[in-house]
């Protein structure tokens, strides 16, 4: 490239690097692992911001009774290089003190992470648990995040041309770059037109309570305001302070994370004024980490695509029976589902209207494997999971629910099912990362047309759509709407081609992962944010 690239600070909460690594939580910490690797494999400047979390996102598991509970464990890494940098934030009327670690295994693309577990602190809880407070706790948490984050970067000298939150949670870094500008001598509105130059903005969930607000008064309260008045914090996020909005009035560009969740993200926030321009750049995943070995040759064949798919297979289904005790059959059509248990993501309805399963779940002739955790918070999401629970007892042999869900049982299932299915409330899946994990790996998407699957569903070539594209006001009537959808589609579709047609079967093997490696490879993806988002821009606003 002729050009030399802007250097990139990617602030993100959490980080799905690796299983054994405990600070991610589920598909924004995916994301933006995957979007490092990516850096790194593309050698493009940029740095990831984050923090040591102790005791990471919940562990959540059953016990014999098959109750539910939530439980943390406490980590130590022995591969975290110190920097020997701590640096300071206040928090209520605290000195904070961050101390800042190195993981060096992504060269170029360097990840540091922020860490209050210091003997100098009184608050060492604070990067504790990922998730595990709201309000004042998740403040705190930000303060680290955004404003110790910037001034990290200031402490290891480097040079910062583009700043991109990866969802509002870092947006205090903002009012921190701007606090720098005022300090310097700019005006309020100077410092933060020079200051929306440099910041770029992910936007992730199309759920308005995803997107989080706080009060000005707590915001004050911890310290989170920095020296802005309440009109000047008022301006930036509004009255309660919205992140979302607070990110998009503090971004030169902001990006929705698939096509439809783009034109969604632009409806969602079309009444903020003074927000920056929203577009889409489609997620995707880092096929190193995510596609089996076997499945990443130059198939000759369909033929060996399903030899090296039944290999896999049968590792996933020895996994489940060391894990469960329970041995599902290689010769029957293997369905898995895992994914966080919010109830827009409906994990159960395929359960709504039972008798239409119940034949073939009772002759083994349907076998799904479930995974999934909920928010320690969440009780529709908990009672998802015990009416999964609840099915797996009642059909032993064709249903399995595994829990405590993570990067491991992800990679595992994502690549040795039959079809991966998913079943959003649309449209509220931004994007659905795992059915692209699954799509390279041959295991036949079947999926609402929500996320990134418009853009890559040729239904019955390379998977299936499940039903059409209307949107209901009433959930209860859409719920009955999309479940019918969806036994149509298995019971007359998906079923009857892997009995009946095996050739049919192998054929869109080969067309899903063909279709979908290159455009949902996250190679494709950070060339995109280097030329779309993080790109100079003209002075035009
Ligand atoms: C891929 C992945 C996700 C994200 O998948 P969705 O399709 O967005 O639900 C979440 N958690 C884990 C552990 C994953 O591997």
């Amino acid at each position: 490239m002729e050009k030399k690239l802007p250097k990139v600070a990617y602030f993100c909460m959490e980080y799905g690097l690796d299983n054994s690594f405990k600070i991610y939580s589920g598909g924004l910490g995916i994301l933006a692992g995957d979007h490092l690797k990516g850096a790194k494999d593309n050698n493009l400047p940029l740095v990831g911001i984050g923090l040591k979390w102790k005791q990471g996102y919940v562990e959540q598991k059953t016990d014999e009774n098959g109750n539910l509970y939530d439980c943390y464990r406490q980590y130590k890494y022995d591969f975290l290089e110190d920097t020997g940098v701590k640096v300071k934030v206040r928090i209520r009327q605290d000195d904070v003190y961050c101390k800042v670690w190195k993981v060096d295994c992504f060269g170029n693309a360097p990840l540091y992470l922020l860490d209050t577990d210091i003997e100098e602190n009184g608050q060492r809880w604070i990067t504790g648990q990922l998730y595990g407070g709201f309000s004042e706790d998740r403040i705190a948490q930000e303060i680290v995040l955004g404003i110790g984050g910037v001034r990290a970067l200031r402490a290891l000298g480097h040079e910062v041309d583009v700043y991109h939150f990866n969802e509002g949670h870092a947006v205090l870094a903002g009012l921190e770059l701007m606090r720098e500008k005022i300090q310097q001598g700019l005006g309020f509105h100077e410092a933060w037109e020079t200051t929306r130059k440099e910041v770029v903005f992910t936007t992730h969930t199309p759920i308005q309570a995803g997107n989080e607000q706080h009060s000005i008064e707590t915001l004050f309260y911890m310290g989170a305001n920095l020296n802005f008045t309440v009109d000047q914090m008022n301006q930036i996020g509004g009255v309660p302070f919205n992140m979302t909005v607070a990110a998009l009035r503090l971004s030169r560009k902001a990006n929705a994370v698939a096509a439809l969740h783009n034109e969604t993200a632009n409806d969602m926030w079309k009444d903020v004024e003074g927000k920056s321009n929203i577009v889409g750049i489609t997620n995707a995943v880092h096929r190193g980490t995510w596609v089996d070995e076997r499945m990443m040759q130059d198939f000759q064949s369909p033929e060996d695509v399903w030899n090296s798919h039944m290999e896999i297979k049968k590792e996933l289904i020895n996994f489940v029976e060391g894990r469960k005790g329970i041995k599902l059959n290689p010769n029957a059509l293997l369905i898995g589902f895992s994914r966080r248990a919010a109830t827009y993501k409906r994990s159960n309805l395929i359960f709504r209207d039972e008798e239409k399963l119940e034949g073939l779940l009772e002759k083994g002739e349907v076998q799904i494997i479930f995974s999934g955790k909920a928010h320690p918070l969440d009780d529709g999401g908990k009672h998802i999971i015990l009416d999964l629970i609840r099915m797996s007892k009642k059909y032993p042999q064709s249903v399995v629910f595994i829990e405590n869900y993570d990067m491991e049982i992800g990679q595992i299932l994502t690549r040795g099912c039959d079809v991966w299915l998913n079943n959003p409330r649309r449209p509220n899946e931004a994007s659905g990362t795992s059915g692209m994990k699954a799509a390279m790996n041959g295991v036949l998407n079947c999926s609402i047309l929500d996320g990134w699957w418009p853009e890559a569903c040729q239904h019955g070539v390379n998977g299936w759509a499940i039903g059409d594209e209307v949107v209901l006001e009433n959930t209860e009537e859409q719920d009955v709407r999309d479940a019918k959808a969806l036994y149509d589609t298995l019971l007359n579709e998906v079923v009857p081609t892997y009995y009946s047609n095996p050739t049919k079967w192998r054929d869109m093997m080969l067309a899903s992962i063909n279709s979908t490696k290159d455009f949902f490879s996250v190679d494709r993806m950070v060339k995109e944010y280097y030329e779309v988002l993080y790109a100079p821009m003209e002075d035009t606003y």
